[in-house]
């Protein structure tokens, strides 16, 4: 373990009591979910205040000592780990969980960087509004977190990603400065837009310590169903008339495959088969508006695609727990994938007009690299972000089918980006993808995030060795 000067650890010590060298207390705060990366750390620090994260920072500049930013843990590249040498501190901002305000009229919430997203659900319903970020997560990520990966989700389709839902950023920066940019503003054409620049950026420029959020009005009906599909171009077509026909009330639109729902029957007590005969997919779809009526719509829809051979079967949602039964179905996947054994994940976008061939494509190559592995393809259908998963092949040893991740990524990612598409939608790069963004990304396009890191962070101390790749 690297060695970190205790005279400096002390110094924090003084002004964050809230910390730990304790290893069991520091141990969830060292692995990720999907156990693909483990690290150690000198110290792990919760700040309880802005003030405090800026004299954290500043004596980590001070004596060089880098930081790695960490909100709820439930990021999918390892970005929030720290590396094994030992020789960082984790900044963990969850003491910081404060709603300051809320402006129902302006549509805006102002929360602290350690808000946890159901409690930012929360606080805006209470006030008759919505915030819409929604994500399998959303019990224990925080808002922090969140903006630094710029995560996505299921409500992206109606709503825009991360980036499309913050006005304002307060943020620590890496001399221990602090930029107030809490504007509420839906208008603000004042020079560069700095706050986009740490937004999406996996605590590499700085610690986002609270956030101006965007409100919305808070729908009172929410109606849910599946339909089943033979392909996915069926599938494609089906969102493309749930859109035309619905525009906005369309608020989801997700993909699931049959082999999906086995798993999900296979390994998750309490799910059901949604109908009574299999379908080889089935799309999720989930309309919302402010008034009543859309049972109405939502059967039309059915009706007319069922009429023009789209669609195969249908079950619309009569309650909100039926309603939550398909969400599960859809919610539980990763999870039974898991418990299937191993899988190879991959979270591309396409341009919507050639997921099905991407699909096509994709499958067939990653049978012809490994043979007998099932490719699991579920996900956000309308924003043509799929979660490419690939399962390993039946009663094969887990280690081996995952020791061939960098390969099959190559495969998969080669064919996504000559249609058009990009090898990560919405997980960000971490360090899991440090290499594939040197791969992909123009020598251009790394230079100017190189010359950018370097004049946010001239001494490499936020979150150093994570998404930009080493020169
Ligand atoms: P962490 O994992 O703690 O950190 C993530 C990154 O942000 C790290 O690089 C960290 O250094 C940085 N960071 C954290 N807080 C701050 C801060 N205050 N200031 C600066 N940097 C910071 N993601 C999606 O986009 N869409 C999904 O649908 C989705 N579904 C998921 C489902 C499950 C079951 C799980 C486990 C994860 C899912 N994720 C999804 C990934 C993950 O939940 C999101 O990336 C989430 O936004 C991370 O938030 P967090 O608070 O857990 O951040
Ligand atoms: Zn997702």
């Amino acid at each position: 373990m690297q060695k970190v000067d205790k005279s400096v650890l002390d110094r924090i010590r003084g002004v964050v009591t809230a910390c730990t060298t304790d290893q069991s207390e520091m141990a969830p705060h060292l692995e990720e979910i999907r156990g693909l990366f483990h690290g150690d750390t000198a110290m792990l620090v919760f700040p309880g205040s802005t003030s405090e994260v800026a004299e954290v920072v500043r004596l980590c500049a001070e004596n060089r000592l880098p930081i790695v930013p960490q909100g709820g843990n439930t990021g999918l590249v390892g970005g929030g780990i720290p590396h094994a040498d030992g020789g960082e501190i984790i900044v963990n901002l969850k003491r910081m969980s404060a709603v300051r305000e809320v402006d129902a009229t302006n549509q805006t919430m102002t929360v602290e960087a350690g808000c946890v997203l159901t409690d930012v659900q929360a606080a805006a319903q209470a006030a008759d509004r919505l915030f819409p970020l929604s994500l399998g997560a959303e019990g224990s990520c925080q808002i922090g977190g969140n903006i630094s990966t710029n995560a996505g989700g299921t409500g992206v389709l109606r709503y825009g990603n991360m980036r499309e839902l913050v006005l304002g950023l307060e943020v620590v920066l890496a001399d221990g400065g602090v930029w107030d940019g809490l504007r509420t503003l839906r208008k603000d054409n004042t020079g560069y837009d700095l706050k986009q620049l740490f937004i999406g950026a996996e605590g590499t420029l700085g610690i986002i310590t609270a956030a101006v959020l965007k409100l919305f009005p808070r729908p009172h009906e929410v109606r849910t169903a599946l339909a089943a599909v033979t392909d996915p171009s069926a599938a494609v077509e089906l969102f493309e008339r749930a859109r035309a026909t619905l525009g906005d009330l369309l608020t989801a639109c997700e993909l699931i495959p049959r082999n999906a729902v086995a798993l999900v029957l296979r390994h998750i007590p309490g799910c059901r088969d949604p109908m009574a005969e299999a379908h080889p997919y089935y799309v999720l779809i989930e309309l919302s508006a402010p008034s009543t009526g859309l049972g109405d719509l939502l059967e039309q829809l059915l009706m007319a695609a069922a009429d023009s051979g789209i669609v195969r079967d249908a079950v619309i949602a009569e309650s909100g727990e039926q309603a939550r039964k398909l969400w599960r179905l859809r919610d539980s996947i990763s999870e039974a994938q898991r418990a299937e054994g191993g899988s190879i994940k991959h979270d591309v976008t396409l341009p919507l007009s050639r997921l099905t061939d991407f699909l096509c494509e994709a499958s067939a190559a990653v049978i012809r690299a490994i043979p007998g592995s099932r490719v699991v393809p579920f996900g956000h259908l309308g924003d043509g972000n799929i979660h490419f998963n690939v399962s390993q092949p039946e009663g094969a040893d887990r280690k081996a089918f995952v020791a061939k991740w960098a390969n099959l990524n190559r495969v998969v990612h080669d064919i996504a980006v000559s249609m058009g598409g990009s090898f990560s939608a919405e997980h960000g790069i971490g360090r899991l993808k440090r290499e594939v963004l040197a791969h992909y990304r123009s020598p251009l396009e790394l230079d100017l995030m190189r010359r950018l890191k370097s004049a946010f962070d001239p001494h490499n101390i936020m979150n150093p060795g994570k998404v930009l790749p080493s020169p």
